[in-house]
């Protein structure tokens, strides 16, 4: 008997809702999911008409309602009322790619969206699986050695879990933590959550999870995330408290050597693969100040915050102003007696409206039963929150005010976000000039308002924009020769994000490690593969991370695709390892940087932590996510130098 992949999409049938809970429910939902739902059910084109044509709304949680007039929002619950009283089958189930482009441009209220957009959103609303097509490994007696070892057990290793077992791939994880979870598990300084709406931010595939708001916090993405890796049944193949040290290639076995330790003992586990999937944000980046051990009370890196951790009362100093403090300030201002914000370059925010909304819980029942509806509502926020903004980003050679902006658009978000920041500030114009940066809007990674500028005009918050000349036992002496007292210091300076996988101590061909490869700025072919590294994947890795909007989750799902289906691939052949060529490399960097040289993120008004020692990015993504998608879909072999096993024993 073959067994449901974790991957399947599996089209349950759901049952008849009561009359009363479904009303509750119709009133409650998103319209243009709600629509896109009754169209599923009757297959009426008449539902598709302009009557039922939701307004235009950018906003990333916008009115359920979609802005229709009263009669008609009348006349589209009660068909979908009917719809949910009773068991019904679809009549259009995976909608072809014509009539799903239309459903889709109808759902965004006529806004156009383009056909290579087909594939990906079809595969991330769950109408077709990510697995599709390809074939799982065939006979698996002779596996003399463990086929792949994974380092890390968070959300990428997770996915690349779940696809090697629907692939009948056998793997283990090592992971360094008690649980899994990886960043999330970590990061649990106050106020911790995400800032990517969660019915986005999480796998295609699985069960739907009943996320109690549009950006969940750090505890429920944890939940989340410990219910997939028993789902997908990961967590049995993980060995927890297992610190991987490094990892060797031997040329001769074509296998990995991992260097692992656990309680203080060594062991080397052999394996023909070996994935690091150890996220970008593992190394908190301490700064460079004078006095910092000198310090007398608690003084804790974000990422390093413990739950004994208690600032009730204190005067507490935040230094750093990037996305950690923006959830940590707000969130501790009301329980410290002075709270000093040290602000080293002003941020870009974006206000967002209901932002810490709970869903509403007749919502709720259509998002986790409901399939249709739940598919269409991840469709509209993965939309809002994904590709759009790209094209605003790029540089415009013509355009008159690049010392403040890339081109019109760009200067118009400049426009509308300063004129937030005033009305925000409208009470505190001292705040106003220290608030708005002087380099282009999205220049630095976009934040979202949730109460900072509020919190900043309370009387105990204190918004430092003096440099720091040192840390003293009882505070922060500013350059003008000012104490800043303080009995807590918060070191909100974020992480070394420009090492990632080679903070492990990886050789490879000829013993040359990952960090000398890397001695010019990290890069790997799509961001998963590097020259000299035969069977090595990285999730997460140089050139993937999202700049411009998008989830993480989905590029780990796809980078865990491509690596699961080469490996598949490689396993059932007679190759024993393959080798991403130099050139292909080569030249896909030169692509990922061409593009960036035109890009914000190379402006010279601001140092992002994008950007790397060498003036490269090497860390955001300069392409849509769609772009990506595609580039990842169907690994080639031709792209890689390849092994046959009996050349690799020669
Ligand atoms: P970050 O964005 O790198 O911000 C670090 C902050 O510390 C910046 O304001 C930086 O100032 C400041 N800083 C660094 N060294 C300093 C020094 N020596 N003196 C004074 N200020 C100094 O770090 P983060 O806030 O931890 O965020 C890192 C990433 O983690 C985010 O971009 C995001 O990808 C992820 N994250 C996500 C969420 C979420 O909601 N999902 C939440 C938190 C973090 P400059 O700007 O001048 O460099």
């Amino acid at each position: 008997m073959t067994r449901t992949r974790h991957t399947q999409r599996v089209r349950a049938t759901r049952p008849a809702m009561a009359s009363e809970a479904a009303r509750r429910s119709v009133e409650a939902a998103d319209l243009r999911a709600l629509l896109m739902m009754v169209f599923h059910y009757s297959g009426d084109h008449y539902w598709l008409t302009d009557r039922f044509k939701p307004t235009r709304d950018t906003r990333l949680i916008a009115p359920e309602d979609a802005g229709l007039p009263e009669d008609v929002q009348h006349e589209l619950r009660e068909a979908a009322h009917a719809i949910l009283c009773r068991e019904t089958a679809p009549a259009v189930d995976v909608p072809e790619d014509e009539l799903f482009l239309r459903m889709m441009s109808m759902s965004l209220g006529g806004q156009r969206v383009p056909a290579d957009y087909v594939p990906m959103m079809r595969e991330q609303m769950g109408l077709t699986s990510p697995l599709d097509g390809i074939k799982a490994r065939g006979d698996t007696r002779d596996d003399d050695v463990l086929p792949v070892l994974v380092v890390g057990a968070g959300e990428s290793g997770i996915a690349l879990g779940a696809m090697l077992d629907d692939l009948g791939v056998d793997y283990r994880i090592v992971e360094r933590g008690p649980t899994v979870g990886g960043t999330w598990r970590d990061n649990i300084y106050p106020g911790c959550a995400v800032d990517t709406p969660n019915h986005s931010y999480s796998y295609s595939f699985g069960r739907r999870h009943p996320w109690p708001r549009f950006f969940s916090s750090r505890p429920e993405i944890q939940e989340y995330l410990e219910k997939c890796a028993d789902q997908f049944d990961v967590r049995r193949r993980i060995r927890f408290d297992t610190y991987c040290r490094g990892a060797v290639w031997d040329a001769k076995a074509a296998r990995w050597r991992v260097t692992v330790e656990h309680q203080g003992m060594s062991e080397v586990i052999e394996a023909r693969f070996f994935v690091a999937a150890i996220g970008p944000f593992g190394e908190p980046t301490l700064p460079d100040i004078a006095g910092l051990d000198t310090f007398r009370g608690p003084a804790v890196h974000s990422a390093k915050w413990t739950e004994d951790l208690d600032v009730a009362g204190k005067r507490v100093a935040v230094i750093g102003t990037g996305a950690s403090c923006m959830q940590i300030a707000p969130t501790i201002a009301p329980d410290v007696a002075q709270l000093s914000i040290f602000q080293r370059t002003p941020q870009w925010i974006r206000p967002i409206e209901r932002f810490h909304d709970l869903i509403d819980d007749d919502a709720q029942t259509l998002l986790s039963d409901e399939p249709y509806y739940a598919a269409w509502y991840r469709f509209i926020m993965m939309w809002r929150y994904g590709d759009g903004l790209l094209a605003t980003l790029r540089k415009d050679p013509e355009w008159s005010h690049p010392e403040r902006s890339l081109n019109a658009a760009n200067d118009r978000h400049r426009m509308e976000m300063t004129r937030y920041i005033e009305g925000a500030l409208a009470s505190r114009p001292d705040l106003i000039e220290r608030c708005v940066p002087d380099y282009p809007p999205y220049g630095k990674r976009i934040l979202l308002d949730n109460g900072w500028y509020e919190m900043l005009t309370k009387p105990h918050v204190d918004l430092v924009t003096a440099r720091i000349r040192a840390v003293e036992p009882d505070g922060v002496r500013l350059d003008t020769g000012e104490l800043v007292a303080a009995d807590f210091l918060v070191l909100a300076t974020g992480f070394d994000v420009s090492r990632g996988a080679s903070r492990l101590d990886i050789r490879g061909l000829e013993g040359v490690t990952l960090a000398s490869r890397w001695e010019q700025g990290a890069g790997a072919y799509l961001g998963i593969t590097v020259p000299g590294f035969p069977n090595m994947f990285l999730l997460q890795g140089p050139t993937t991370g999202l700049g411009h909007g998008g989830s993480a989750i989905f590029t780990s799902e796809i980078q865990a695709r491509y690596t699961a289906t080469m490996i598949t691939k490689v396993l059932d052949s007679d190759l024993a390892s393959v080798d991403v060529k130099a050139d292909v490399h080569d030249e896909y960097l030169e692509r990922v940087d061409d593009l960036h040289s035109r890009l914000v993120w190379t402006h010279p008004g601001m140092v992002p932590y994008y950007r790397n020692a060498f003036g490269k990015i090497r860390t955001v993504m300069p392409w849509r996510l769609v772009d990506y998608y595609e580039m990842t879909r169907r690994p080639e072999l031709d792209d890689y130098h390849v092994t046959t096993a009996a050349a690799a024993a020669r």
